[in-house]
C-alpha cells in the first residue's frame, strides 16, 4: 500500500522502471512511522509479481503473488533482526549473497529485503558490499532505514537512495481523522511529532496510562520525592525510544509555552526556576540520549542518567 503522501515518489519509481532503469539496490529512508515499510512491501510484491498492473502494483492473482502471500516465496529473502539478537549478522548476509545467485522460480525478480538496515553489523555490511558491487542478474536488493546517517558511506554510495518524506500537518491530520481514533487526531499527531502511522499506534488507553505513570514518576524524581535509582529501576525494561519520545515532546511543550502561554502544558512538576536556557539544554541532552539509546548496554544506568538531566533543572 502506498500512502497518498508517497504516491509521487512511487510514480517516479514506476517511470524509472518503465524506462528499464530500475537500480539493482534501493535504499529507502525516512522517519519512523510514516509508511516506509508499506512502501517497501508494495515494491517487493510488485518486483516479485509476474504481471504487475499498469501502476506497477502487484496483480495479486499470478502464481508468484499467491506464493508470496503464503510467506514462503523462493525468490524472496528477508534479513531482519533475529529473535534474541540486536543486530543483523554476517551469516544472514552470506545467505543473502548466495540466494541472489540462485536461478529464479518465477518470472519476476529475485528480491532481497533488509530491514532495518541500520542494524547490519560491520561484518554483515562489509559482506553485503560484494553483492552491491557485482549485482546478480534479475535481482534487486531493498534496504529500509530510519537512521540513514548511521549507515556506512560505502553502502549508501552503492544504492539508489529513495527518501520518503513525512507528510505535512494538514495531510497527516486529514488521514488521521479518517481512522476514527479514540483520542483527538491533533493530540496524537503532536505526540508523534507529525508522524501519522506512529500517531495511530499511540491511540490506545494502555499507552496513555503508561505515559501518565511515567510523567508521575518523573515528577517525583525531579522533586526528589523518589530517588532516581528507584524510578530508573522501575522503568528499565521499557522501550527507551518511547520514554525519550515522551520526554522530548514534554520539553518541546514547555519551550513552546515560553512563547505562547496558550500552549498546552504537560502534567509534570517542573520547578519555577527552570528557564528557557535550561530547557534547551535539557532538550539537546535528550536528543543525544536518543542517539546512543541502541548502543547503551545497561538500561538502568541509561535511564538514571536521563533522569539526572531533569533533576539538574533544580
Ligand atoms: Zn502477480
Amino acid at each position: 500500500m502506498i500512502y497518498t503522501w508517497h504516491q509521487k515518489i512511487w510514480d517516479q519509481l514506476v517511470a524509472t522502471r518503465n524506462a528499464n532503469h530500475l537500480p539493482h539496490a534501493i535504499l529507502i529512508s525516512g522517519a519512523e512511522g510514516i509508511g516506509k515499510q508499506a512502501f517497501a512491501e508494495a515494491l517487493v510484491n510488485s518486483l516479485l509479481c509476474e504481471s504487475p498492473q499498469e501502476n506497477y502494483n502487484a496483480c495479486g492473482q499470478c502464481k508468484s503473488c499467491h506464493v508470496k502471500h503464503s510467506d514462503a516465496h523462493p525468490d524472496y529473502y528477508q534479513a531482519s533482526i533475529a529473535e534474541n539478537k540486536t543486530q543483523i549478522v554476517v551469516d544472514q548476509i552470506r545467505q543473502l549473497n548466495n540466494f541472489l545467485h540462485m536461478s529464479r522460480s518465477y518470472q519476476g525478480s529475485r528480491v532481497a529485503y533488509i530491514n532495518p538496515a541500520e542494524s547490519l553489523n560491520v561484518n554483515a555490511a562489509n559482506s553485503l558490499l560484494k553483492s552491491l558491487e557485482e549485482p546478480a542478474n534479475n535481482s534487486v536488493i531493498i534496504l529500509v532505514t530510519s537512521q540513514i546517517s548511521t549507515l556506512l558511506a560505502t553502502i549508501k554510495s552503492r544504492c539508489q537512495m529513495l527518501h520518503l518524506p513525512t507528510p505535512n500537518k494538514q495531510v497527516a491530520l486529514h488521514w488521521l481523522s479518517l481512522q476514527s481514533t479514540q483520542h483527538s487526531p491533533e493530540e496524537l499527531l503532536e505526540m508523534s511529532a507529525g508522524k501519522p502511522l506512529y500517531a495511530l499506534k499511540l491511540d490506545n488507553e494502555e499507552h496513555f496510562k503508561r505515559r501518565k505513570d511515567f510523567a508521575h514518576d518523573l515528577s517525583a524524581a525531579i522533586n526528589q520525592r523518589q530517588s532516581v535509582t528507584e524510578v530508573s529501576k522501575k522503568w528499565q525494561n521499557s522501550p527507551k525510544d518511547e520514554l525519550l519520545d515522551w520526554q522530548i515532546h514534554w520539553v518541546q511543550q514547555l519551550i513552546k509555552y515560553h512563547f505562547n502561554t496558550k500552549q498546552h502544558l504537560p502534567a509534570l512538576a517542573i520547578p519555577q526556576s527552570a528557564n528557557l536556557n535550561h530547557l534547551w539544554t535539557l532538550h539537546d541532552e535528550l536528543i543525544k540520549f536518543r542517539e546512543i539509546a541502541h548502543t547503551s548496554l545497561n538500561a538502568q544506568l541509561f535511564i538514571e542518567n536521563m533522569l539526572l538531566s531533569w533533576v539538574k533543572l533544580y
